[in-house]
């Protein structure tokens, strides 16, 4: 029997379960190009109840617990003596969420000599130190397209608040009880007619292209892999060489691409320096693609007039983490990907690849990022390894 260990984030304050909003969420069965959305045997929970926190347990508990394994769910995950930690060393299998990521660094890696199978409920499988785990023979799997469109309807409501400065006319009506019509719009615009961008064209970023469509931009992306003509045309493309072409002809950029040494540290001051005074950056990738203080310094200096995403390094960050208190921000934490509709999706698909593995029946290729002693899958398609 296997022991399997899910690093979930806390419980709201207010308690398990919360008062849902809505009482059921829209049935969607297969995501743009045909890939069908997840299709476990059963699940055992409905479909829009908050599953991702430590008492939802991903709704796994009764299909382990039924096989005869064992679940450990804990949200205890940093510092010495973290229950992560103390768990590992006998885990098969561990599974976090990108939100709440069990960063499963080479020493932890080393000190889980069963561990064979690591499952990202979400996508971006970065928490994951993927030599090492190429290293160990272990298979690192992610639900691919669970949640790429609710960050894609994240990722235009930034770039929309950013431009149209939402968040300082919000605060000015509500916890200022002000009526300030120019100092709300003083630095208000529309996108319409602007440049917007998109770093990585892959399954998010190719839907922020279709999403921003109907805006009247004009779009522009650059892919290491470039898309067909005739989506090119479709949606009225420019492709870029790189990635500083692209930064430098747009006034808003979206950044879509996995963590890996070539967008490791992207989005330092040179690349920043070089896109227009007063552009806006979109990031919910993943933090470590762009210099954390040379954002803080872009936007002091004018030279970003905007930064919005929700990805940060470390997560949680620290309650002095400089992106909590710099100009012009409309942050989040790491939610985009967690929406209640997402997680009745990435908690099916979690679901699915366990009941691959306990099977012994392949695991979908667009699952995979490691496997067989080497990138696999999507992971071949959209990760590097360096060395
Ligand atoms: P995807 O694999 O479909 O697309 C990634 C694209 O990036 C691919 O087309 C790939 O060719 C391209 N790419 C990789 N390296 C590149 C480089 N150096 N230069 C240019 N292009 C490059 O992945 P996706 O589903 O679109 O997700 C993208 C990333 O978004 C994930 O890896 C993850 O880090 C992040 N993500 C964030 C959230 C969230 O909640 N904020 C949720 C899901 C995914």
């Amino acid at each position: 029997m296997a022991k399997i260990l899910a690093v979930l984030y806390p419980d709201p304050v207010g308690g398990y379960p919360p008062d849902y909003a809505r009482d059921a969420i829209p049935s969607i069965t297969g995501y743009p190009g045909g890939q069908t959305t997840p299709t476990p045997r059963a699940i055992d929970f409905t479909p829009g109840r908050l599953l991702g926190c430590v008492s939802g347990e991903l709704g796994l508990r009764r299909f382990l617990e039924d096989r005869g394994d064992t679940y450990v769910v804990t949200s205890d995950k940093e510092g010495p003596g973290s229950t992560l930690d103390h768990e590992l060393p006998d885990a098969d299998v561990v599974i976090s969420q990108p939100f709440w990521p069990a960063y499963l660094t080479p020493e932890r890696i080393a000190a889980a000599p069963r561990l064979k199978l690591a499952i990202t409920a979400g996508i971006g499988s970065d928490h994951v130190d993927l030599p090492s785990a190429i290293g160990h023979g272990m298979t690192v799997a992610e639900v691919t397209y669970s949640n790429s469109i609710s960050v894609s309807e994240h990722a235009v409501m930034q770039i929309l608040t950013l431009v149209h400065d939402y968040m300082p006319a919000h605060e000015w009506v509500t916890a200022k009880k002000g009526w300030n019509i120019a100092d709300s719009v003083s630095r208000s615009y529309d996108i319409e007619g602007m440049d917007i961008g998109v770093l990585g064209s892959g399954r998010i970023g190719k839907a922020v292209l279709r999403r921003l469509k109907p805006f009247d931009v004009r779009l522009h992306y650059h892919d290491v892999h470039r898309l067909p003509e005739e989506v090119e045309e479709e949606l009225g493309l420019t492709w870029h060489p790189d990635a500083r072409s692209l930064a430098s002809a747009v006034d808003v950029l979206s950044i879509h691409t996995p963590l890996h040494p070539q967008t490791m540290n992207l989005f330092d001051d040179d690349m920043i320096g070089a896109m227009k005074r007063g552009s806006y950056i979109v990031n919910t990738a993943r933090a470590l693609i762009v210099d954390r203080d040379a954002v803080v310094r872009a936007l002091d200096s004018g030279q970003l007039a905007g930064y919005a995403g929700d990805v940060w390094y470390p997560q949680p960050p620290p309650s002095d983490h400089p992106w909590r208190t710099m100009p012009h921000e409309a942050m989040t934490p790491h939610v985009s990907g967690s929406t209640l509709s997402a997680q009745a999706r990435y908690a099916a698909g979690t679901r699915e690849i366990l009941e691959c593995w306990f099977d012994g029946r392949p695991i979908r290729p667009e699952y995979l990022i490691v496997d067989g002693g080497g990138l696999a899958g999507t992971g071949a398609r959209s990760y590097t390894v360096a060395g």
